[in-house]
């Protein structure tokens, strides 16, 4: 990390001019394990930051209001799998860069169970916290990811697609998925084929629903609380009814949380545990906007 000299180390919080390259203007991956995917743009990027920063409550203390944890939004870590994928992918150099900069910030990344075990008063949060959460299981965050967050004492939550894995293609196997979570590394569902909850028929949600979580839970031995909406739907393009009808759909399958896509920076709030925020981390983004996406301290004058 380079240091500027006399600076003033972690003590001021600014803001970048916002690029519009993060928060909305999503497209997801739409990752099939044949069928290349296409980057489609439907929605504008957003203006900027929806919440400015909140402080945390005191240790151990249940949580009552929005909560401010930076929950940060990866796809491919490392080369891209195809053209198409490039503002998915973020470099190893990029991705390690950024996890020298949290580390040297300051932040200590927690689990999604850490974040609801604050929610509800059983666990302290530590002074920074920030969630690292790596979307579909790409083969390359665990080449490429899992040595890093390794090499920092870092923990990551992977959002798995249950039927691309062990398929061939650019996924992850069992064998990597079943290695990290034994380090520590937490397992969310990602579905079972990546379908999109705001179209397909109820039937077949709740058994992706049912059987990727299942599925995950068979390989590492424990509860896999956590959902990731696939392209972020229906909360991108479904009505508050479908919205209404998938969050309860994921109460009777067993889930106690879920994350959107991309929305950028906001609070947690645990009245509404099915639509926690992300902040997308695209490919190509420099430090300073990785930065300035989180609110964090200015890149040239953290030190460690
Ligand atoms: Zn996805």
């Amino acid at each position: 990390m380079i240091i500027a000299a006399g600076a003033l180390v972690g003590a001021t919080v600014f803001a970048l001019a916002w690029t519009g390259a993060i928060g909305g203007g999503d497209g997801d991956d739409s990752p099939g394990a044949t069928t290349p995917a296409v980057i489609v743009i439907t929605q504008p990027p957003s203006a900027g930051p929806t919440t400015a920063p909140r402080e945390s409550p005191p240790p151990g203390t249940p949580i009552t209001g929005p909560i401010d944890v930076p929950i940060m939004m990866y796809h491919l870590i490392g080369p891209p799998d195809r053209p198409e994928n490039d503002a998915l992918a973020v470099s190893e150099a990029d991705f390690s860069a950024q996890m020298s900069y949290l580390d040297c910030a300051g932040y200590t990344p927690i689990t999604m169970q850490r974040l609801f075990d604050a929610f509800d008063g059983k666990a302290a949060l530590p002074e920074k916290p920030i969630i690292l959460t790596f979307d579909d299981g790409w083969a390359g965050q665990y080449t490429y990811g899992f040595p890093i967050l390794k090499q920092h004492g870092f923990v990551g939550s992977f959002a798995i697609v249950t039927g691309f894995v062990d398929a061939g293609g650019p996924y992850m196997t069992w064998a990597q998925i079943e290695e990290m979570a034994q380090a520590g590394d937490e397992m969310m569902s990602h579905t079972a084929t990546h379908i999109d909850l705001g179209t397909t028929d109820d039937a077949t949600d709740i058994e992706q629903l049912t059987s990727s979580k299942a599925d995950i839970e068979a390989h590492i031995g424990h509860d896999v609380p956590y959902f990731v909406y696939p392209a972020g739907e229906p909360f991108r393009s479904g009505t508050a009814q479908r919205q209404a009808e998938v969050v309860q759909m994921l109460r009777d399958a067993g889930y106690k949380g879920a994350l959107l896509d991309g929305t950028g920076y906001g609070g947690q709030d645990p009245a509404t545990p099915y639509e926690l925020n992300r902040v997308r981390v695209s490919g190509g983004e420099d430090i300073y906007t990785y930065a300035g996406s989180i609110y964090g301290p200015d890149p040239g004058g953290v030190e460690c």
